[in-house]
């Protein structure tokens, strides 16, 4: 640091050249975050300095959390689902995995998820010490429930079902993954950070939420298809009682006892939560979901003309192109100044059609993507 400070225009000047360098969202379509709606920004600058972490001081701002957790329990199947706002969809899995663990109480525990779980499922096994299983998929990337079957054992806690999958948008069939957990007395968590504000407002039904018996927790993000600000993740419980092993004394706060993994936490984007909740309805979430699954259809449509398939059919706003020389094509789409990211296994072009982007920029998309070929 220098020693004096600096004049507020040298300091915003130093801001404004990082920012530059930043990629802006317009060719991007390799995040699950947007831009954030306008209304969302207008309420995350108004409770920029209230902090969740130390509720007691600000009973306005945790009534729009349990506002927030109302209405998202009332999308997910369980309007009395209890939770709170995670700075995001790895502290909500983590911290579902930890009730799980701290319930069961097993010597060796042992979960088994998805081959397709996000990497946070990674890092849970290591801070928490719960061996991961990965079951294996079926062809059309939703978990092999036999497969999901054979990996359990007496020091099974949970099993993990994925509605929207970070790679392929697939929808995990999260009945029969109930069923199991039902019968083998497990905890089962639904990873729908993604898929949470998409799968509710698509043409199709899907079952995947706390409407199937069975279900225990819900991660959502509305830091991601909520188009709330950074960091918003959401983690509800059907179970209040899921919340008890996750409760910490906390003597010198205005609060009692906090349940939370972040201590200080972020009540702007508990605000921005609530207002583009409150600002959107459900018929603004479906407007915006019915809209990225139209480009999506239109990007599918385009590159099947030029003989690019997607390996399935897309069941939301996510896309696995199968793009021959994959490394080669996305160097050259990069120069073209666009962003795309792969899967793993088998390895395809990952594209994510998020409200920032519209339908001239996907026709440009198209365009390139032919020459890149
Ligand atoms: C994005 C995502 C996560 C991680 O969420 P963060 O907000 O990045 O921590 C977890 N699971 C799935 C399915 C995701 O898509």
């Amino acid at each position: 640091m220098n020693e004096k400070g600096l004049f507020e225009n040298e300091v915003l000047s130093l801001l404004k050249s990082a920012k530059q360098k930043d990629t802006s969202y317009d060719k991007v379509l390799s995040s699950m975050c947007t831009k954030p709606h306008p209304i969302a920004v207008k309420a995350h600058m108004q409770f920029i300095y209230s902090n969740m972490g130390d509720s007691g001081l600000f009973p306005g701002t945790k009534y729009l959390e349990e506002e927030v957790i109302r209405m998202m329990g009332d999308m997910l199947g369980d309007s009395s689902a209890c939770g709170y706002l995670t700075t995001g969809g790895t502290e909500a899995n983590i911290q579902a995995l930890r009730t799980a663990r701290n319930i069961k109480n097993k010597s060796n525990p042992n979960m088994v998820v998805p081959a397709s779980a996000h990497f946070s499922f990674d890092k849970i096994a290591d801070l928490l010490g719960i061996e991961l299983r990965k079951a294996s998929m079926d062809r059309e990337f939703r978990v092999d429930i036999n497969s999901v079957g054979n990996l359990i054992d007496k020091n099974t806690i949970a099993l993990v079902g994925i509605a929207g999958s970070t790679e392929f948008g697939q929808i995990d069939p999260i009945d029969k993954l109930a069923k199991l957990a039902m019968s083998n007395d497990l905890f089962l968590h639904i990873d729908a950070a993604f898929g949470g504000f998409v799968i509710p407002y698509l043409d199709k039904k899907y079952d995947f939420d706390f409407s199937v018996n069975g279900v225990t927790s819900i991660t959502s993000d509305p830091h991601k298809m909520g188009l709330s600000t950074i960091p918003a993740g959401g983690l509800l419980f059907k179970d209040e009682a899921c919340l008890l092993p996750l409760e910490i004394d906390t003597p010198y706060l205005t609060i009692r006892k906090q349940y939370s993994l972040a201590g200080t936490r972020s009540g702007a984007a508990v605000a921005a939560t609530y207002a583009v909740m409150k600002h959107l309805g459900h018929d603004g979430y479906r407007h915006i979901v019915k809209n990225c699954i139209k480009m999506t259809d239109m990007l599918v449509k385009g590159t099947r003309k030029l003989g690019v398939r997607p390996l399935i059919d897309p069941v939301m706003n996510i896309v696995a192109l199968d793009v021959p020389n994959l490394d080669d094509v996305r160097k050259k789409m990069r120069t073209k100044g666009w962003t795309t990211s792969v899967t793993r296994n088998p390895g395809a072009m990952r594209l994510i059609i998020m409200p920032h982007l519209d339908e001239k920029i996907i026709d440009l998309f198209i365009s390139d993507l032919e020459l890149c070929l």
